[in-house]
């Protein structure tokens, strides 16, 4: 979470809305990412994008995604996985951790593993198809 907050305030140093993402690897590294703004916002993607690639090229399980999103002002929030995010973190199995937002003060993160946050995820209909994890 410490790495994410920091390449949110070394990257972007003016009071503007800003959003990061990080990701724990199988290894212990730590990688981060933020995603560009484009003219039109339908083609952006998610924070999550440049760390999810990165465990890919160095083929690595992520353990754990945090994506935060600093106000101008400075509160930074915690941003859950959106849906296409999630399923993006499908393929490293349902004990990912992923950060959501207390319901009570979205600045406290709260971790859950992707099975909770996923409790009727539709490949439990094909159990003989996914890795064990998911089912069972
Ligand atoms: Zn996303």
């Amino acid at each position: 979470m410490a790495a994410c907050k920091d390449l949110i305030d070394s990257r972007f140093p003016d009071d503007e809305g800003h959003g990061a993402a990080a990701m724990l690897l199988g290894d212990g590294t730590i990688l981060t990412g933020t995603a560009p703004n484009a003219v039109n916002p339908c083609v952006e993607v998610c924070h999550e994008i440049e760390p999810y690639c990165g465990a890919h090229r160095l083929n690595q399980r992520i353990v754990a995604s945090v994506c935060l999103h600093r106000q101008p002002g400075g509160r930074t929030v915690v941003l859950s996985p959106c849906g296409v995010c999630r399923e993006r973190l499908a393929v490293h199995g349902p004990d990912v951790l992923v950060a959501v937002a207390d319901p009570s003060d979205a600045t406290v993160v709260v971790w859950k593993s992707l099975r909770d946050v996923l409790p009727d995820y539709w490949m439990t209909a094909f159990p003989d198809e996914i890795d064990a994890g998911w089912v069972g």
